[in-house]
């Protein structure tokens, strides 16, 4: 049995949408911005995506602009809000993903803005008090905070943190790249003005993704050139990649509830299996939680044992694949700043398992008869 668990990471594509983008490698292949009949198709295909993105989200066609996936979704509108409305103060967490956190380095360093961290407890929750704290009396601020962490599943409250941020009239940017295709998200509800999503992770193709630009902001482009994307985004657009967000979005959300009801039962198996296996196991930030934390990602925490170290090799030997912190950057047991940040045990190994609608509970057993091999 070859089991996957780690959909943070990324996701198997959904053969429909394989079948969905089919015709854009093969047939329609026309540049979207030739005038004739090939360009026109693969322009309306395009259109035809964003507008299923914005039905989805409760926002306007305009306000949706496809980028080539999360990171640069991140990069495109932290820059822009910065550079086009002034932002002197940044407020965000030590426990957002790198494209957010190196991004806001980056402008620090080149004199762009101060970056404040809020403090996070040690089960990852924020400290809402000392983000009004920060932004009281201040102009020109910017909170980016992600709405679920890729690492420990803890979520934020985006419409509470866009009342403050309306409060005190700062800016609200949010990495939403693990919610989208998760949760039901109506961007009339919230004051924001960014947030994004990258078709990963969520079972359509790598190298693309989305910004949503509230209407009422405007920002410069991040990539310049042939003026795509309404200006916004230059070069040659990911046609087929367009039409397979757009197809696994409207996927995931035909099926928000089932496959919610479907991976939260898988969870609810690991987290019982894993306290009947070992003895002193226990859970990085809120993820144990089942309602109150994103219901794919469980990160465990190992209690002390020489066999940890190699745990995840043992565990690919078996055919499982899981991620020590955060897999983004690589699978290997290093230190994952978010871990970090919850000032956990040293001596204890963190192993994150993420879950998508293809995993069974037949999986879920054979990882936990795996585990309990290994570290027995
Ligand atoms: N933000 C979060 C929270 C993520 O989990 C990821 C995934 O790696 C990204 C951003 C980057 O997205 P992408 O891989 O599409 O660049």
């Amino acid at each position: 049995m070859k089991v996957y668990l780690d959909n943070a990471a990324t996701t198997p594509v959904d053969p429909a949408v394989y079948e969905a983008m089919q015709p854009y490698l093969k047939n329609d292949f026309g540049n979207p911005s030739s005038t004739h009949s090939f360009g026109r198709i693969s322009k309306s295909a395009i259109e035809e995506a964003r507008k299923k993105v914005s039905d989805i989200l409760n926002a306007s066609p305009g306000e949706i602009f496809f980028t080539s996936g999360g990171t640069e979704a991140d990069n495109t509108s932290l820059n822009g809000l910065i550079r086009r409305y002034n932002i002197r103060n940044v407020i965000t967490s030590p426990i957002e993903h790198h494209a957010v956190l190196h991004s806001l380095e980056f402008f620090e360093s080149i004199g762009m803005a101060h970056v404040q961290f809020l403090d996070v407890d040690k089960k990852g929750n924020i400290d809402k008090d000392q983000l009004i704290d920060l932004l009281k009396d201040k102009k020109d601020s910017l909170v980016s905070l992600m709405h679920a962490n890729n690492e420990i599943g803890n979520l934020i409250d985006l419409e509470e943190i866009g009342e403050i941020c309306r409060e005190h009239k700062a800016l609200f940017h949010s990495d939403t790249v693990q919610s989208i295709a998760r949760y039901a998200l109506d961007l009339n509800k919230v004051n924001i003005n960014a947030v994004l999503g990258s078709a990963h992770k969520f079972h359509g193709p790598k190298g693309i993704g989305f910004m949503y630009i509230n209407a009422s902001t405007r920002i410069p482009p991040y990539i310049i050139g042939g003026g795509q994307e309404r200006d916004m985004r230059a070069g040659t657009e990911n046609v087929y990649g367009i039409v397979g967000l757009a197809k696994a979005m409207e996927i995931a959300y035909d099926n928000l509830s089932l496959n919610k009801k479907l991976i939260e039962s898988l969870k609810s198996r690991m987290i019982k299996g894993l306290k009947n296996t070992i003895p002193g196991v226990k859970f990085n930030g809120l993820s144990e939680n089942i309602k109150n934390s994103l219901y794919s990602v469980l990160s465990v925490s190992l209690p002390p044992s020489d066999k940890n170290e190699m745990i995840l090799f043992q565990l690919d030997l078996n055919d499982i694949a899981a991620s020590g912190g955060s897999a983004c950057g690589s699978g290997a047991l290093k230190g994952s700043h978010v871990i970090n940040a919850l000032k956990a045990d040293k001596d204890r190994t963190t192993i994150r398992f993420s879950l998508s609608k293809f995993n069974t509970p037949e999986e879920i057993d054979y990882t936990l008869d795996k585990i309990k091999e290994i570290l027995n």
